[in-house]
C-alpha cells in the first residue's frame, strides 16, 4: 500500500468516506449526548480531514480528541478547526486507533466513521470498550449487507477486501457479546457514497494522474474506479451502517 499516493489522492476532499453533516447528527440525536450538562470528553477515531470532528464540535459541548494515523489529514482538520472557530474544542493526535494514549474509563464518547475496518469491527470495540466510562457512547459507521443473500461478484470483493463485512445483525450481535446496549442503527443512504465521497474523489482522478505519472498511481486509480463501480452496480445491497451504542 503507497500510503503517500492514498493521501495526495484523499486530503483535499472534505471526507475520506462516506457519510454526511445530516447523518452525524442523526447519530448524535440517538446517543443522547446533547442532553449532557458536563463537558464531554470524545475522541473521534479515524478522524481524516474531519468531516465529522467539526460537526461534533459544533453540536456538543465537548472537548474532541481528533485522532488519525497521518498528520497531513490532521494539518487539514486544524486549518479548518480554525476557520470555523472550533479550534479551542479540538485538539488532533496523530497516532494508530490501535494503541491510543486514553486513561481507562476516561471518555464519554468515541466516534469512529469509516476508520474501524483498519483495525476490524470486532477487535475495535473490544478495544475501544475500556476507554469509556460506564454509560459512555460508542458511535461508528462499519460496511453492512443490506441483504440475507448477494451475488457471487460483489461478495467475493468484499470477501477479499474487508471479510468481516456482515449484516447488521451480525454487527448488533457482537456490539452485545461485548457489553454493549444498541441506542440506534441506520443504513448511510446512496448520497453519502455518490455526492460527498465519490463524485469529489473522481473528480480529482484526472489531476492526480498528471502529477503523479507512475504505473503505481494508475494502481491506486485503478482500484478506486473498480470500487465505485462496484458501488452503483450492488449499492442495494451493502452499505455503511452507523451502530450507536451504550456501555453497560
Ligand atoms: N472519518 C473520516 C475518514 C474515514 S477514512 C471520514 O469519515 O471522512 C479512514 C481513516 O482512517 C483515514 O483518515 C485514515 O488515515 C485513518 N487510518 C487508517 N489506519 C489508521 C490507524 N491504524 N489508526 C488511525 N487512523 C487510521
Amino acid at each position: 500500500m503507497n500510503w503517500e499516493l492514498l493521501i495526495d489522492l484523499h486530503k483535499s476532499n472534505d471526507r475520506q468516506g462516506p457519510g454526511s453533516e445530516e447523518q452525524t447528527k442523526m447519530a448524535i440525536t440517538l446517543s443522547g449526548l446533547s442532553c449532557a450538562s458536563e463537558i464531554l470528553q470524545v475522541a473521534d477515531i479515524g478522524c481524516g480531514t474531519g468531516a465529522s470532528t467539526l460537526v461534533l464540535a459544533e453540536n456538543l459541548n465537548a472537548n474532541i480528541t481528533a485522532v488519525d494515523l497521518f498528520p497531513e489529514f490532521l494539518s487539514v482538520l486544524t486549518a479548518n478547526a480554525e476557520k470555523q472557530g472550533l479550534a479551542d474544542k479540538i485538539r488532533t493526535l496523530a497516532c494508530s486507533m490501535d494503541d491510543l494514549p486514553f486513561e481507562e474509563g476516561s471518555l464519554d464518547a468515541i466516534w469512529a466513521e469509516g476508520a474501524v475496518y483498519n483495525m476490524g469491527f470486532k477487535k475495535s470495540v473490544t478495544y475501544f470498550k475500556r476507554f469509556l466510562k460506564p454509560g459512555g457512547i460508542l458511535a461508528a459507521s462499519e460496511i453492512t449487507w443490506l441483504t440475507q443473500s448477494r451475488p457471487d461478484e460483489i461478495r467475493s470483493y468484499w470477501d477479499n477486501e474487508y471479510p468481516e463485512i456482515a449484516t447488521a445483525a451480525d454487527k448488533i450481535r457482537v456490539l452485545e457479546e461485548q457489553g454493549f446496549i444498541l441506542k440506534g442503527y441506520f443504513p448511510l443512504p446512496v448520497s453519502c457514497w455518490i455526492d460527498n465521497y465519490y463524485d469529489p474523489l473522481r473528480s480529482g482522478f484526472d489531476a492526480f494522474l498528471a502529477k503523479h505519472d507512475t504505473e503505481e498511481a494508475k494502481e491506486v486509480i485503478d482500484a478506486e474506479t473498480n470500487e465505485i463501480t462496484l458501488y452503483e452496480k450492488y449499492r442495494n445491497y451493502y452499505s455503511y451502517g452507523f451502530y450507536i451504542a451504550r456501555k453497560s
